[in-house]
């Protein structure tokens, strides 16, 4: 029987969940999902020492965030649990004891100066220092109470990697390796490969930070007689100028940030598949669905891929391009100005229609849209700074904004009449649409940008725009 496709997102509970951990994620997720297989959490809880408080939680959300679900997790119990690794401290114990047994591991002596004069020693003889050369000749029996430490066969290794292709080393890299702690809890490099053994783990897909290791699991795997499973190796994220690895400094926010800032959790999903892969065209946006369809691990590029978060913002703009009007309008409840509080929805629904096409994510919608609720002050520096209108005498200004006001007070403010008597104006003026359509548009909004100037008086409405031209002609006096 073909085994079904298992994969599994194993975060420690450190903090932040940055964005090369979500990709982990969600790679393994479509590897899961396409395969109609079981994705899997766990949380590997084992170091204390890093543990910051809240954020098992934290990550869960994220993936809720993200609609990343997942099979079997620590609040969803599956045949394989506890999916926490410090509740499985008795398994890890149970598989150290068939190492001891087999002679294939030993209670670590040393204290932390007896390995540091090893060290000095071994950098006074120019060679590499190796656990393995200081291994005790009458180890004692392994009580707990110091670190378990593996007892490799060093020798070389070839093996595939799905992304980093056929990689092979020799044997000097492998070394004795700590399997538990003194504080009874196994190290990652034990625990992943008991849990990935016991979960039934079909691929392993992980971050660059642990290709190094590679020989030695491969060697552990031979040592407790297990079949390694498929290896996928995720390469950096790199800044958005691609020459280092992405940090924190980068500005890189949270991905529940994202999500509260109004990034849609499709258009994360599809910016964040395409760090580092592609579909072989030049497809950029991909509907989850296509994801699912057409993702594979083979595709994934060896080197690292860039952040740039100007690319995501284009993304999710157009995912919220692509929603119905009402749709849309239901996910931006919460990003009102305060100023819209008290119009009505059909009124709001008309100015999102509006913005929609400009529209990045949620949070800048006060921005594009305070114009609409409330009459801004008016603001000179709008027409002084502005390439066109500035080289216009302020007199000029006036008799054109007065034109234009005989003309629109005669309007019925449909868009078809206002356009017709914007290009009307044009004519009659004599002057560029920069010039005429740029000072009606800051006489009506006080903004430097807006939508189609007669869509955006025909939302705002003869009486607010009539009045807005007023008071732009009495401040040019
Ligand atoms: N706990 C490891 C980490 O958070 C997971 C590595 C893995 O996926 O095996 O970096």
């Amino acid at each position: 029987m073909k085994q079904s496709v298992r994969t599994r997102f194993a975060p420690s509970p450190t903090g932040f969940l940055h964005v090369g951990g979500i990709r982990t994620a969600l790679f393994a997720w479509l590897v899961a999902r396409q395969a109609g297989g079981q994705f899997i959490l766990r949380l590997e809880d084992t170091d204390k020492n890093r543990e910051v408080e809240g954020s098992a939680e934290h990550l869960i959300k994220s993936l809720h965030a993200l609609g990343l679900d997942y099979d079997e997790g620590p609040d969803k119990p599956g045949p394989y649990g506890p999916y926490r690794q410090s509740e499985r401290l008795d398994m890890y114990k149970k598989w150290a004891q068939k190492l001891i047994e087999q002679d294939r591991a030993y209670a670590d002596p040393y204290t932390p100066e007896e390995v540091q004069r090893f060290r000095e020693q071994a950098q006074k003889e120019k060679k590499p220092f190796l656990y393995r050369n200081h291994r005790p000749e009458n180890p004692l029996k392994w009580d707990g109470r110091q670190p378990l430490r593996f007892k490799s066969d060093p020798k070389a290794y070839q093996w595939h990697d799905e992304v980093m292709g056929d990689l092979s080393t020799g044997p000097e890299v492998i070394d004795d390796f700590i399997l538990i702690k003194s504080d009874g809890f196994p190290t990652y490099n034990f625990a992943h490969i008991v849990d990935d053994a016991e979960m039934k783990i079909t691929h392993i897909i992980r971050g660059q930070e642990f290709l190094a290791s590679m020989p030695n699991y491969l060697n552990l795997y031979e040592a407790l007689e297990l079949e390694p499973p498929i290896f996928a190796t995720m390469p950096h994220i790199l800044n958005e100028q691609g020459n280092k690895k992405l940090s924190k400094r980068d500005g890189v926010k949270d991905i529940l940030d994202y999500v509260a800032q109004g990034y849609l959790p499709e258009a994360l999903r599809s910016f964040i598949a395409t760090l580092g892969w592609n579909d072989g065209t030049t497809q950029e946006v991909f509907t989850t669905d296509e994801l699912i369809q057409k993702f594979s691990l083979d595709r994934v590029g060896k080197s690292g891929a860039h952040f740039d978060e100007r690319r995501l913002s284009w993304v999710n703009g157009h995912f919220i391009r692509e929603l119905p009007l009402d749709i849309l309008y239901g996910k931006v409840a919460g990003y009102w100005p305060d100023e819209a509080t008290g119009y009505d929805d059909a009124y709001k629904q008309q100015v999102l229609g509006l913005v929609q096409e400009r529209l990045k994510f949620f949070a800048e919608l006060p921005e594009l849209t305070i114009f609409f609720f409330k009459d801004l002050p008016i603001d000179l520096e709008l027409i002084s700074g502005h390439k066109q209108l500035k080289k216009v005498e302020s007199e000029d200004l006036k008799t054109l904004l007065e034109t234009a006001e005989a003309s629109l007070a005669e309007s019925d403010f449909s868009t078809t009449d206002l356009t017709n008597r914007l290009n009307g104006l044009l004519t009659i003026t004599h002057t560029k649409p920069a010039v005429l359509f740029s000072l009606i548009r800051i006489a009506t909004t006080q903004a430097s940008a807006s939508p189609g100037l007669a869509e955006t008086m025909h939302v705002l409405g003869k009486e607010v725009s009539m009045h807005r031209i007023q008071s732009q002609l009495a401040a040019l006096d």
